[in-house]
């Protein structure tokens, strides 16, 4: 059987893998980005891009293609269902330092299949659907990686491998690598219309998240849909999740009457709160879902997985090129994985402790500090700084 030979190998098109094989790509590097659907999944998950991310993404060609079919959204609120009170955060305020003063709301999908598109057509890239990883193991000089496909098993040897392959990632599991964290009992039900909400519902901003002790929820906006976010209580099953009933009450919830929205989607997802012990060993490293998980509050999963893929690939050009030794992939596994834990697994449980609210005194001191710094320009850029995903690009920076 002949072997193939690549430079580098990345399991995964998700939008971060396929940010990562048109960066290396952009840069010279051979790669091969193989994925076991048959195309670039048609996955609502994602819809925020935060504003360094598009600064990035602008280093690869697509900022201005995703900027013509998202919103612009650079108000969003955090409102209390039970008081009424809003909190409004405008990104705008930070346009002397942001060249895309705004989240991008745009599906994460329209980014992965762009860009598989793009790759198929340059000479250096390979993308194949329908690829599934299945094996890997590395030695001193090379990464060997079998890739099951419909008539057989294809033998692949690389230089570098890259798991980009999701929450499962089974480049993960082959290097052994610990997963610690935690599920969130509850699950996350997920439901899009094309019902103006806005025309019932005063005072909206395209994202809205809106906390409350009984059902907290997030409301926010993609070019054509709504979409609304709610947890799912323990003894309600799938089948009740996905009923016209449990829609209906949903959307009563929010616009005094749901019996007559029609939904487009109606997903539900279980949500984690996970670290990989390293991002790296020897030639292979983890990027995005595959090296992290956290809820969907804030917005910073696939942005994180990008963030991590630039940092990555930067050190991988200049390693590939021979100009640096490939010890600065542990600065990679250091700097990414510090910022995980520091500001998206952090910041994504506050965010879900402010959605789940509360009657306790943590909870009040909580709005109270959101109050002050909504109140307060100094701190509410800080804020605006950490929410925008400044602050953590600029900590890992500081790593070394
Ligand atoms: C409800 C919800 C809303 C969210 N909203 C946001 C948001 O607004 N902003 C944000 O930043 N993040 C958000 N996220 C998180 C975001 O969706 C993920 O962080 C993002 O999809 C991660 O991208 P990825 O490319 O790392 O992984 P994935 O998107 O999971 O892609 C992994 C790819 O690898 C492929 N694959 C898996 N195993 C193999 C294998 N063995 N061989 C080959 N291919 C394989 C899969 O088919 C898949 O295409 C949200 C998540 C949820 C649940």
């Amino acid at each position: 059987m002949s072997i193939e030979q690549v430079q580098v190998v990345i399991a995964g098109a998700g939008p971060v893998g396929s940010v990562a094989a048109a960066y290396l790509a952009q840069h010279g590097i051979d790669v091969l980005l193989c994925e076991q659907g048959n195309d670039a999944a048609q996955d609502l998950r994602a819809s925020t891009f935060h504003a360094p991310t598009l600064e990035m993404l602008d280093e690869i060609g697509v900022t201005d293609k995703l900027l013509a079919m998202g919103l612009k959204a650079p108000v969003y609120h955090w409102r209390d269902r039970k008081s009424d009170e809003v909190f409004s955060f405008d990104l705008t305020e930070l346009s002397d330092i942001a060249r895309y003063p705004y989240r991008l709301q745009c599906e994460q999908y329209h980014l992965a299949k762009m860009l598989a598109d793009r790759l198929d057509g340059l000479d250096n890239a390979q993308v194949l659907f329908e690829h599934r990883v299945v094996h890997v193991a590395q030695d001193d000089a090379g990464v060997s990686v079998a890739l099951e496909h419909m008539t057989g098993i294809k033998q692949i040897r690389c230089q570098y491998l890259i798991g980009a392959d999701g929450a499962n990632s089974i480049v993960r599991k082959w290097m052994g690598i610990d997963f610690d964290g935690f599920t969130y009992p509850e699950k996350f039900l997920c439901l899009s219309t094309e019902f103006p909400v806005e025309s019932k519902v005063p005072d909206l901003a395209m994202v809205n998240y809106i906390s409350d002790s009984d059902e907290w929820l997030v409301l926010l906006r993609v070019p054509n849909l709504w979409r609304v976010l709610v947890p799912a209580l323990g003894e309600e099953t799938d089948a009740y999740l996905l009923s016209d009933e449990k829609k209906t009450k949903v959307f009563d919830g929010i616009l005094g009457d749901g019996a007559e929205i029609e939904t487009r989607h109606r997903t539900i997802y279980r949500v984690h709160q996970r670290v990989a012990k390293t991002f790296r060993d020897g030639r292979i490293a983890l990027i995005g879902d595959a090296a992290h998980l956290n809820n969907p509050l804030g917005g910073f999963g696939m942005n994180s997985g990008i963030h991590d893929a630039f940092n990555l690939c930067e050190k991988l050009v200049s390693v590939l090129k021979g100009e640096t030794s490939d010890d600065v992939l542990d600065l990679y596994d250091r700097q990414r994985r510090t910022v995980t834990h520091a500001f998206t697994q952090q910041q994504t449980l506050e965010n879900m402790e402010m959605m789940r609210a509360g009657q306790s005194e943590a909870h009040r001191q909580r709005v109270e500090s959101m109050r002050a710094l909504a109140e307060n320009p100094e701190k509410r850029r800080q804020f605006l700084m950490r929410q925008a995903m400044f602050s953590s690009l600029a900590d890992a920076a500081a790593i070394d």
